[in-house]
């Protein structure tokens, strides 16, 4: 078999077999493949699609691709969380320590940045040393010290989809449902999970603009799941404005410590409460959800699920006094105000395009190789439906240099839409797929 023969396949719309997914996923696992010959391929697909027979293919080949753990010396069971991915969406910082603190283990791999959204692993960087890449001895000692423990795909765990991803992020091979299933579904599915809460955004923010391809997507996961044997859900959200009033990296570290003090924006707690909720439910913390929910707030108003943080940052390596001093993260010099040259009420935004702008600024990778500002970062002041009136602040802008900054400003102000009516109100969780 061949490489080569492989993308024309897939180029001229054919199917794979499962032996020649398996042999381009352990080729490129094994750098037999080079980086060019997979970027060909992903292109094909993400044009061409893959059916269901080969999405479950390419799951399973991703998954073998590295070891599934089992963490049979921990009492009580093991559930996660999966976003799809957005702006602003920082929630596994909120609710690994909250579900941990309620007596459940957090196993959490996580991704980077990826397309115009921002990752887990780069915020948690954020925090001064931080290691996101502990081994698998560690990531159990601290799981089981903790309760949770966060991590990236490593060579051991899920290493198709770390080499995968940062291919994906920089090729724009990233809003295919094939694409995303396979990659969310062969880490979450390694990590010796017994449930797993399934975030899938909808909207302008989103890899899935469209409700019915959000929906179609959770499907294909969750029936992933079951068919491994696992607890699933998915909760159909809303990404069409950002979620909270921060994007960027330290912004968000500071927003989700907000979060966990009881504080912070309120669309932000509640879809952080809702998620932990679910993952009480699954995990047989709790009877119901209604209940998941009311021992989440219990977890943040008794500070217990903060004191878990910062437990979990100090055990993985970071400085756990940023919890008490946030000017101990890296912070941009300069600000810039954007603001609206109308009047009116905000009824939509183009939320993608502040991820743009934000990696435009360093918050983003545009080359696998390029490091992330965690300074940088968007500071939103008004939320749809909200009443503007012309020259107030829209957006503060946290930057460094300002080698990219107009070309951000102008994303930014084109990415507001005003009517002269305020828009109705939109649910935060659209839909449940598998409840
Ligand atoms: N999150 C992932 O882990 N992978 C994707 O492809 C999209 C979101």
């Amino acid at each position: 078999m061949r490489a080569v023969d492989l993308i024309r396949k897939k180029r001229d719309s054919g199917e794979h077999s499962r032996e020649e997914i398996d042999f381009l996923i352990s080729g490129y696992t094994r750098d037999e493949i080079p980086d060019y010959q997979m970027s060909a391929w992903l292109m094909a697909a993400w044009i061409r699609g893959l059916n269901g027979a080969e999405i479950a293919s390419l799951t399973e080949a991703m998954l073998r691709s590295g070891e599934v753990i089992s963490f049979p010396e921990l009492p009580g069971k093991k559930v996660d969380k999966h976003s799809t991915g957005g702006v602003g969406d920082k929630t596994s910082l909120i609710l690994a320590p909250i579900v941990a603190a309620g007596g459940l283990n957090v196993p959490m791999i996580s991704g980077r940045g990826l397309g115009h959204t921002g990752g887990t692993l780069d915020k948690l960087e954020a925090i001064p040393g931080f290691n996101t890449a502990l081994s698998l001895q560690q990531f159990r000692n601290v799981l089981g010290e903790c309760g949770m423990a966060l991590i990236g795909q490593t060579a051991e765990i899920a290493p198709a989809d770390k080499k995968i991803y940062a291919l994906r992020d920089v090729t724009s091979t990233v809003e295919n449902i094939g694409l995303i299933c396979a990659s969310i579904m062969s880490k979450k599915m390694a990590e010796g999970i017994d449930a797993l809460v399934l975030d899938v955004k909808t909207g302008s923010g989103a890899f899935m603009r469209k409700e019915e391809d959000s929906v179609r997507l959770a499907e294909l996961m969750v029936e992933t799941a079951r068919r491994m044997g696992k607890k699933a859900v998915a909760l159909i959200t809303d990404m069409d404005q950002p979620l909270g009033c921060f994007a960027g990296h330290s912004n968000e570290v500071i927003e989700s410590m907000e979060v966990l003090r009881g504080r912070g924006a309120a669309d932000l707690r509640d879809l952080s409460i809702e998620l932990s909720a679910w993952m009480f439910y699954l995990g047989e913390r709790t009877k119901s959800v209604d209940e998941g929910r009311n021992l989440a707030e219990k977890l943040i108003a008794s500070g217990e699920a903060l004191t878990k943080f910062q437990q979990g940052i100090a055990l993985q390596g970071g400085d756990a006094r940023v919890v008490d001093n946030y000017a101990l993260l890296p912070q941009a010099k300069n600000r810039k105000e954007v603001k609206s040259d109308s009047n009116g009420y905000l009824s939509a935004t183009n939320c993608m395009q502040f991820g743009i702008a934000l990696a435009m600024l360093g918050g983003g990778r545009e080359k696998k190789e390029d490091t992330i500002d965690p300074g940088v970062g968007l500071e939103f002041h008004k939320r749809i439906g909200d009443r503007v009136a012309r020259n107030e602040s829209l957006v503060t802008i946290h930057y460094n240099s300002d080698a990219k900054l107009a070309d951000a400003v102008a994303l930014i102000e084109n990415s507001f839409v005003f009517a002269n009516q305020p828009a109705p109100a939109k649910k935060l969780v659209r839909r449940l797929v598998g409840a």
